[in-house]
């Protein structure tokens, strides 16, 4: 029988997003996981103790987020803005929430300008809605934008603006002034603040002045919790009402539920994972700079992307760190980023910092690459 006869436009124009980067880190337990932008401290024993509390009730069906109010108005006050807990719906990881700002918002025909580069996935859905990604290009090598790199792109198609903040991959975040400037476009602004704990400046209070504003959010980041899969966002209370019709019902589980109320109770624990990965995250950055032909992106995020120049492929580096139980990122002709000239590593514990580190130093040796040359002056 001709099978492809079933199958819907959406789902022939679908791709399949690669995350075997996440098999290899399972099936390697004893490697480090520096690809994925977790954190790699475990979960605090407050959070453990509330996991272990459930899990004799775990035959019951767990509360909806629309009724969840308890589970809202946490996430609310986490943001700063208690009592707004209908401002706040929640998804199956923040890759569920953009889809399903892309199921609540997006119409056939309609265009989204989208960073670049940005967060692989926001892209590749974007087909299944029947609109078209416009990619925004940032003004110079360290991944700034202007406003008008966006307004310049905008057409009587555009509904909406998509971008991380800080930015994954390169680390970077865009001004307050410039996500004032996106709203006044009157566009659906979506600013997805996955790692904003690493970052300086929220723009949460921004929500009371732009009603087309969406702020996204992870439990995957500096909660440490990627595991239980709970993203969320904030909007004005019509978006996200929009946004609960599209989504499909008792999509969070009871585990998600109390490991995440416990992790936003035990804020002490958070606070200190973030000091740590800040503060490593300037140590290294600092020391890769030494490295001849190493040009680190400032990051605002718990991540340092990496471009090599003077001849250096990113992926033998990234073959040869994981040849040494480092598993880190390049990126070969990804969307944005061109060649073979970027890597990324998540901050890991300060070990794994000074073990990459170490590693860089024995690849240099090994390639008789003299670490006394003069790093890269040109910033390119
Ligand atoms: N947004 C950005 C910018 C990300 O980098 C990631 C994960 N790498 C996500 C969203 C997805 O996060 P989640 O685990 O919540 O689906």
């Amino acid at each position: 029988m001709e099978l492809s006869k079933f199958i819907s436009k959406a789902a022939k124009v679908g791709e399949i997003y690669n995350l075997h980067h996440f098999r290899l880190g399972w099936q390697k337990p004893e490697y480090r996981r520096l690809m994925g932008n977790e954190l790699v401290y475990p979960p605090s024993p407050k959070v453990i103790e509330a996991v272990r509390s459930i899990a004799d009730r775990l035959n019951y069906y767990p509360e909806d987020p629309y009724t969840d109010v308890e589970l809202r108005a946490k996430l609310a006050e986490y943001v700063g803005l208690p009592g707004r807990a209908d401002w706040i719906t929640c998804g199956n990881g923040s890759m569920e929430v953009i889809d399903l700002l892309y199921k609540a918002f997006l119409d056939e025909g309609d265009e989204i300008l989208i960073s670049t580069p940005d967060y692989s996935p926001y892209t590749r859905r974007v087909p299944l809605y029947g609109a078209s990604v416009v990619s925004v290009l940032p003004v110079d090598q360290d991944f700034n934008y202007t406003l008008e790199s966006f307004t310049s792109k905008i057409t009587p198609k555009t509904k909406m603006a998509l971008v991380s903040r800080p930015n994954n991959p390169d680390g970077h975040q865009i001004s307050r002034e410039l996500v004032r400037g996106l709203c006044q476009t009157g566009i659906l602004v979506v600013i997805d603040e996955a790692y904003f704990e690493f970052g300086d400046s929220p723009v949460e209070d921004l929500l009371d002045e732009y009603p087309n504003l969406v702020i996204s959010h992870t439990f995957s980041k500096a909660m440490g919790l990627a595991g239980i899969r709970l993203g969320w966002i904030v909007a004005r209370p019509e978006l996200i009402e929009a946004v609960n019709r599209v989504r499909t019902p008792l999509n969070i589980g009871l585990v998600t539920k109390v490991a995440a109320m416990a992790a936003i109770d035990d804020a002490d624990y958070i606070r200190e994972n973030v000091r740590r990965v800040k503060e490593d995250r300037e140590f290294l950055f600092n020391e890769l700079k030494k490295f001849p032909g190493f040009y680190p992106i400032p990051s605002q995020a718990n991540f340092v992307m990496i471009r090599v120049t003077n001849g250096l492929k990113a992926s033998e580096i990234y073959e040869y760190l994981l040849g040494k139980g480092y598993i880190t990122r390049s990126f070969v002709n990804a969307r944005g980023l061109p060649g073979d000239q970027y890597f990324r590593i998540t901050i890991g514990a300060h070990e794994d910092v000074l073990g990459v580190l170490k590693e860089l130093r024995n690849y240099f040796e090994e390639n008789s690459i003299s670490l006394q040359s003069t790093t890269v002056k040109e910033r390119m």
